[in-house]
């Protein structure tokens, strides 16, 4: 935590550490300070699955230096001061935007960030860039956030049969019954209907037990299913990820999403691109107006538990505010 100065007698002495601060969509703000040059080697040297499965709590918590405002988090998550924050009781979209920004804080013109993609067309690689402070982002409502503070739970009605739906939001503790459920049925890759059962945590007629909530989630119409989507995300906050990028290749054009890649390489500088041609990052900003909302879901998932990369789900613009 320490940081050097030169005086001018040309001896170094030791400063305070540079803080930056840092409000969350939830409104919990803290001090943040830059990410090191050891927890930089520690991060490289890990897999992306070590990364991801350490979470994001791992790579922000040595940087968060003091909690300046505790927002609508109860003091059992949050207190103010240095106490850390309980990161897996967080908001997942407070966890991605401070993950995101660190690296805006920590890195040289930390805001541009150049990624790699492999197009689904031609199967050639191009270079993709663009600002990270250009991600829209959705604040958490005041009402959300007045729920929070009285821990009541969110409620939703189910499109078809009006049934009552007592809904969390997401945070990675809540993940861990479901994750449990997926290992038991030897899935990997979580789906929609695994990240609603996790987040629906009593369905008005149906045995809490999340075996009976997937399984009850699993017949319902894929119509019941987005709208129940879009209900949970409307009252979450988040930072969207998805991003629409378009091939280099003068012949091949192709316009694909891709998740913002949020791997171990997250924190590094722009590598060479493979592409022969001049890359023309301006175009980010072309076709910028359709992202997906994807709230806190990413491959760098805080737990691993992630939503497909795009599922098909498209709720475009959905309450997002740049
Ligand atoms: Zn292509």
């Amino acid at each position: 935590m320490d940081t050097y100065r030169q005086t001018q007698g040309g001896i170094f002495v030791q400063a305070p550490p540079v803080t930056f601060k840092l409000e969350l969509p939830s409104g919990l703000t803290a001090a943040m300070r830059k990410i090191k040059g050891a927890e930089l080697n520690a991060l490289a040297q890990a897999s992306d699955e070590a990364a991801n499965e350490g979470g994001f709590g791992a790579i922000i918590g040595p940087c968060w230096v003091e909690t300046l405002d505790t927002g609508p988090y109860t003091s059992n998550i949050v207190c103010l001061g240095s106490d850390k924050p309980n990161w897996n009781r967080l908001l997942k979209g407070d966890l991605l935007y401070a993950f995101v920004h660190l690296r805006r804080l920590s890195m040289p013109d930390g805001d541009t960030y150049d990624f790699d993609v492999q197009c689904e067309e031609c199967k050639d690689t191009y270079g993709w860039t663009l600002k990270l402070s250009n991600l829209p982002v959705q604040k958490l409502s005041d009402e959300s956030k007045k729920r929070m503070q009285a821990q009541k739970r969110f409620e939703a009605r189910l499109l078809s049969d009006n049934r009552r739906i007592a809904f969390d939001l997401q945070t990675v503790a809540q993940e861990e019954e479901i994750a449990k459920l997926m290992k038991q049925q030897k899935r990997e890759r979580a789906t929609l209907i695994d990240v609603l059962a996790a987040q629906a945590v009593e369905i008005e007629g149906i045995n809490p037990d999340i075996r009976a909530r997937w399984r009850f989630l699993t017949d319902l119409d894929m119509d019941d299913l987005l709208d129940l989507q879009s209900k949970f995300e409307e009252a979450d906050c988040g930072l969207d990820t998805a991003i629409k990028t378009r091939c280099t290749k003068t012949k091949c054009r192709w316009v694909q999403e891709v998740n913002l890649p949020l791997g171990k390489r997250f924190f590094s500088r722009r590598r060479k691109f493979s592409t022969d041609e001049p890359e023309k990052p301006e175009e980010a900003v072309d076709i910028s107006d359709s992202y997906v909302r994807v709230s806190a879901e990413s491959p760098a998932s805080t737990s691993g538990l992630s939503a497909p990369n795009s599922g098909g789900i498209n709720t475009a613009g959905a309450g997002t505010e740049g």
